[in-house]
């Protein structure tokens, strides 16, 4: 998701393995393996038929042809837990066909320069998403209820994820190869989500500084609302897509 003015709250859902109780800290559990839920306004697979039907934004002229690049051919340092993929995200149901993570290629490779001076400190990069069809941009707008929108970028007129721009990831261990605690889980709606939350562990704020500095030393730009997204800094250059990841790569745009 792309969260737009958060507002701390908690009565949107539930996490599953965790604990939430109202604003106090969850305890010293890490934050990896924890879900956040909100109950979809209408049946999904309904709204994803709408969805997939729906046209998205016309896109000015002279942009970038795209180039989508998939990150696991780039790297085996790369790692993936592509949760849209899975029933593991905020509406509890897949709303990828496959579990991909593509990138415009510029962006990929600035990620893998990121790889490298990461290796350097014991952490890769696990990678919980990249480039977003629009017409999932559109579900999710769809599918949140109004009184949440502010959590979650507007098809109109789509999102960086859309635009293979933005990419949602941690750090893992490069010994255990197991993700490292953050102050937050990935895609919580809460202001633990906020880059520059002083809450968590002091191991936890270590860990997502390093993952900051890396970043926006390779042209990454952080947002205030989310630690895990970045988007890349020639977003604007690119359009709006709508391309299916199987279909990626298959005919000439
Ligand atoms: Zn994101």
């Amino acid at each position: 998701m792309t969260l737009r003015f958060p507002v701390f709250v908690l009565t949107a859902g539930l996490f599953l393995g965790g604990v939430v109780q109202g604003n106090v800290a969850l305890a010293q559990e890490s934050n990896v393996a924890k879900v956040f839920r909100v109950t979809p306004v209408r049946p999904v697979a309904e709204l994803m038929k709408e969805a997939l039907a729906a046209e998205p934004p016309v896109q000015k002229e002279g942009l970038r042809v795209p180039d989508l690049v998939d990150l696991a051919s780039l790297s085996p340092d790369f790692r993936f837990d592509v949760r849209y993929a899975t029933t593991r995200n905020f509406l509890g149901t897949p709303v990828y066909s496959s579990s991909h993570a593509f990138l415009e290629r510029p962006a990929a490779e600035a990620l893998v320069r990121v790889l490298g001076a990461l290796r350097a400190q014991g952490y890769g990069l696990l990678i919980y998403d990249a480039y977003r069809p629009w017409y999932v941009t559109k579900l999710f707008w769809d599918a949140t209820p109004a009184d949440k929108h502010h959590y979650v970028a507007n098809p109109q007129p789509g999102s960086m994820h859309n635009r293979g721009c933005a990419v949602d990831l941690t750090l893992y261990d490069l010994r255990t190869g197991e993700p490292v605690s953050m102050p937050s889980g990935y895609d919580e709606m809460t202001e633990r989500a906020w880059s520059d939350y002083p809450g968590g562990t002091p191991a936890e704020r270590a860990a997502r500084e390093v993952l900051k500095k890396a970043m926006m030393a390779e042209g990454f730009l952080l947002i205030p609302e989310e630690w895990w997204h970045f988007d890349y800094k020639d977003w604007a250059l690119y359009p709006v897509q709508n391309v299916r990841f199987e279909e990626i790569g298959k005919s000439s745009g």
